[in-house]
């Protein structure tokens, strides 16, 4: 994609801080991070999202978003890594080329928690959703 900024980034076209590369992924720090160590992890084809990533190319991502994440713990020893994806605008995404956030979290790291946002469904509703959503 011509004018996607993370593609210029495979191409090398625009500088980035890369620690990770092999022939179907590459992982870079954030350019604004959350905190050090800050790691987006991104195919290097194009695709928009969760939903049109091939599922083989997706458990590639989660395997290398594991061993980046081990490495991170060993490196720096956060109290913690959060790891996300956002997809779609609405979800937070900013930029529409699929990429998983590996954001360690350190002692001063500042989180803002869903927690006191969630909402609890009625027993009723809960057997509802299960009845629309069972995938066996
Ligand atoms: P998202 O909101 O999930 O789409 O996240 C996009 C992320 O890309 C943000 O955390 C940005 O700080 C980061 N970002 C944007 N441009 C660059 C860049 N040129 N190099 C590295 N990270 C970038
Ligand atoms: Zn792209």
């Amino acid at each position: 994609m011509d004018d996607c900024i993370f593609c210029k980034i495979v191409k090398g076209d625009i500088l980035s801080y890369k620690i990770y590369e092999d022939d179907k992924v590459i992982a870079f720090l954030d350019i604004n991070p959350l905190s050090k160590g800050h790691t987006l992890v991104l195919p290097k084809q194009h695709y928009v999202n969760i939903l049109d990533l091939p599922e083989e190319l997706y458990l590639h991502m989660s395997k290398i978003v594991k061993k980046i994440s081990q490495h991170l713990n060993d490196k720096y020893k956060p109290e913690g890594i959060l790891i996300n994806q956002n997809n779609g605008k609405r979800a937070g995404q900013e930029i529409l080329h699929a990429h998983i956030h590996i954001k360690p979290i350190y002692s001063d790291t500042q989180i803002l928690s869903e927690i006191d946002l969630r909402k609890s469904f009625s027993k009723e509703e809960m057997d509802k959703f299960v009845k629309e959503l069972s995938l066996s």
